[in-house]
């Protein structure tokens, strides 16, 4: 079995961003896995999505149609048992998303492939290397997949860089017989949430070294100064300073700012899940040795009320 299939998502008609992370993080692991990469796209209307998957590298966009536009579990396994039989893929990656959880997992254990979720790096050694929170996302654990000629990986969404430009890949129909179970009835809106820090360009992070709540309308007046958005880390969450939609890491949001200006985090490896992918890492912290100076581009070692009082003062 050799190269890479990527399973791609969409939502109302509306491709979804970790498909383009997805081929992103395949074609880091392409050439290993035997050269080529072919993406599918499931559901009613699969081929409006093709041009868009063909991104810079992908050798093939397959398209199979279903009933359904909408989501279907039983037909998405269907579909994906018959893809992986028809391409023997060595690596077949899925979002770590709601919907890919719906079937991915049970289509691994049918078909005893290795398996890994919420993967947030990808390696190949001989075959793939998947890297995941291990006990309760204490620590990272690199995953190797030993006697698996196939694996399926779930790759966490916002973890990966999105695949860019176009290529030319040609798009094949694929015919797969599979009756939906389900009827869909309609979609719920869920409250939002006052911002979103994942698509903030600019994120201005405290963390426990603000150590008082009242601090909090300096950081916000401050953010607001600088044009940035204001985010945390999960112990300001956790006393209900902040509502947890500012929060990033693992339990939190991922997010991939240009700049991320992190004051008063340490640096744990659950904060790290969410920000390390950020352009670029700033981070300020009285601890020479905190953890997140192994991610910064820039650090400085110094107080943050000191750097917030100069900031403020530059950016009047
Ligand atoms: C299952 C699980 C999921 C988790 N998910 C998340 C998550 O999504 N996001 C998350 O953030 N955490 C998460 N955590 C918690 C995580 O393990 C850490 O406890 C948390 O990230 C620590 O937050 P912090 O860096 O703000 O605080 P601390 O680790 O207490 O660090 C505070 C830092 O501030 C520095 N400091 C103190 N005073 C100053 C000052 N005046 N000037 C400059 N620096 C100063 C200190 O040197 C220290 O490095 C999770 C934990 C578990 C077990």
């Amino acid at each position: 079995m050799s190269g890479v299939l990527v399973i791609a998502e969409s939502r109302r008609g509306e491709l979804r961003e970790v498909s383009l992370e997805l081929i992103g993080a395949a074609l880091g692991v392409k050439e290993a896995a035997g050269g080529r990469l072919a993406v599918a796209a499931i559901g009613a209307g699969a081929e409006r999505h093709a041009d868009a998957l063909a991104a810079e590298g992908v050798d093939e966009v397959l398209t199979i149609a279903a009933p359904s536009e909408h989501f279907e579990p039983h037909v998405h396994a269907a579909a994906l048992e018959a893809l992986i039989e028809q391409e023997q893929p060595a690596l077949v990656v899925l979002g770590h998303t709601i919907d890919s959880l719906g079937f991915g997992p049970a289509v691994a254990a049918h078909r005893g492939l290795g398996f890994a979720s919420d993967v947030t790096r990808l390696g190949w050694d001989g075959g793939p290397l998947a890297t995941r929170g291990g006990y309760g996302g204490k620590v990272e654990v690199e995953l190797d997949f030993p006697g698996k000629e196939c694996v399926l990986l779930m790759l966490r969404a916002g973890a990966f860089p999105a695949a860019q430009g176009s290529g030319s890949a040609p798009a094949r129909a694929v015919e797969v017989q599979a009756e939906p179970r389900t009827e869909h009835l309609g979609f719920r809106e869920v409250e939002t949430a006052d911002v979103d820090i994942t698509q903030a360009e600019f994120l201005l992070s405290v963390g426990r070294g603000i150590e008082d709540k009242d601090a909090l309308p300096q950081f916000e007046e401050l953010a607001d100064k600088m044009g940035a958005t204001l985010s945390v880390s999960r112990p300001l969450v956790d006393a209900g300073w902040v509502p947890n939609a500012r929060q990033v890491g693992q339990s939190g949001k991922t997010v991939k700012p240009k700049v991320y200006l992190a004051l008063g985090i340490s640096g744990a490896v659950q904060h790290l899940a969410g920000m390390q992918t950020a352009e670029t890492i700033i981070a300020v912290n009285t601890d020479p040795e905190a953890p997140i100076f192994g991610v910064a581009h820039y650090g400085a070692v110094a107080d943050l009320f000191d750097v917030a009082d100069e900031l403020a003062e530059q950016f009047e």
